[in-house]
């Protein structure tokens, strides 16, 4: 799935984010065409990675925009995305991330919580403005994804809860400002849409639909969330996007409503590679270290929560199948601890890897950077940021200067 010439890559200022635009293109085909057999839409979940070429190729394949702050609502904008297919999520959403949102007319406003219904329908009616509202359900199923990204059990913040429906819906039908739309649902990241679990957590939205209706209020927008799992120890597997379609179309085959969904992770993850330069081996009595010029700062998932990226010397591989018979010696016998640069323990890209020997200078991939990466890099250290390419502009890239 990924293409890449080392020969263009190795001069270039390390550490790069590397985007091969033909990949993105394939991974966005595959989901359009999943969607459209299934009649389901798409919204692009932008914290994902706003890059404004990955945006642009978002756009252009049809899809919408689902923000999480008003600048991210700004930017879908600027991007070319129509009101009408933007939505607003987010369980903090600030008093001028919901006007910016109402002064939009964003199609919908998923809301979280009792609370944040009333604070939208303060400032709708403050500004003469109509709020169209859809209600994030939490549906308390445990989708067994990692325990940090797993977002729709009771004992998460993100939703409102069953229990609270009643009071929502008397809020819904009284008020002038605040015009219901539908149900929104985001249950975790990573998931296997096959799984039972999955199939639960749309029964249970599906229940919730019912419950509305039944209280008068028409549901015309089904949201089922993102969370489509990639797979980080094979970059080259494309999402199981059919697999995802079939499933919800397996439980709401009845349902006269829109429905959409909200991939991030699955559109864009494989897309997407970190490189970096090894800087130094270091041995102690335990273990050998390789130091690299990428750290935590630039990819922060392995330090946040234990994230997994698969790894590759790629100047190693390539000079074992140079020398012939060389490749025999220097198989991936070697296991190192792989760590960034930054000053805390937990920059560490990975424990006991397989790989050639590895030398200073070596070109190094992190694989499946495209999701989660530089979106959340920061500058920590004061270290500089990761510099941009493109696979269709590699001779704009800055070169690596050695001292
Ligand atoms: C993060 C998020 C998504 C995207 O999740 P992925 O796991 O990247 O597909 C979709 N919808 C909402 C509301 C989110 O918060």
């Amino acid at each position: 799935m990924i293409k890449e010439d080392l020969s263009l890559l190795e001069g270039l200022h390390t550490p790069f984010y590397y985007y091969d635009m033909d990949a993105l293109e394939g991974t966005l085909s595959a989901m359009k065409a999943a969607a459209q057999a299934a009649g389901i839409a798409v919204h692009y979940a932008l914290k994902a990675n706003c890059d404004p070429r990955i945006l642009k190729a978002v756009r252009a394949a049809g899809f919408g925009a689902d923000c999480i702050s008003g600048a991210e609502i700004t930017l879908a904008l600027e991007s070319g995305f129509t009101p009408e297919d933007i939505s607003f999520a987010g369980v903090g959403k600030s008093d001028k991330g919901i006007l910016t949102a109402l002064k939009a007319g964003v199609s919908v406003i998923n809301v979280e919580s009792v609370q944040e219904l009333l604070v939208i329908e303060h400032i709708a009616k403050k500004y003469s403005l109509k709020a169209n509202i859809g209600i994030r359900v939490n549906p308390n199923v445990d989708t067994h994804t990692l325990r940090y990204i797993t977002s729709g059990m009771q004992a998460n913040k993100f939703g409102i809860t069953e229990t609270d429906f009643p009071r929502v819906i008397e809020i819904l039908r009284r008020s002038d400002s605040l015009v219901f739309k539908g149900i929104h649902c985001h249950a975790g990241s990573q998931m296997d849409m096959r799984s039972q679990a999955y199939r639960r957590v749309c029964r249970k939205v599906a229940s919730f639909c019912t419950f509305f209706e039944e209280a008068g209020l028409k549901v015309e927008v089904i949201n089922l969330g993102g969370g489509l799992a990639v797979n980080y120890e094979d970059p080259s597997e494309m999402p199981d996007f059919e697999g995802w379609m079939d499933s919800i179309r397996e439980i709401f085959s009845e349902s006269g409503a829109r429905i959409i969904t909200e991939p991030g992770r699955s559109l864009v993850a494989g897309c997407g590679t970190l490189y970096s330069r090894v800087l130094y081996i270091k041995e102690n009595d335990l273990k050998t270290f390789l130091v690299i010029d990428a750290g935590m700062n630039n990819l922060l998932r392995p330090a946040l929560y234990g994230a997994y990226h698969k790894i590759e010397n790629l100047s190693a591989d390539a000079r074992a199948w140079k020398v012939p018979g060389l490749e025999e010696v220097t198989g991936e016998n070697q296991v190192y601890e792989i760590v960034g640069p930054v000053c805390e323990s937990s920059d560490t890209w990975g424990k006991e890897r397989r790989m050639r020997l590895s030398v200073r200078g070596d070109l190094l991939a992190i694989r499946s950077a495209g999701a989660y990466g530089q979106v959340m890099a920061n500058s920590y250290n004061m270290r500089e940021p990761a510099q941009t390419v493109y696979s269709d502009k590699i001779e704009e890239a800055i070169k690596e200067e050695y001292v």
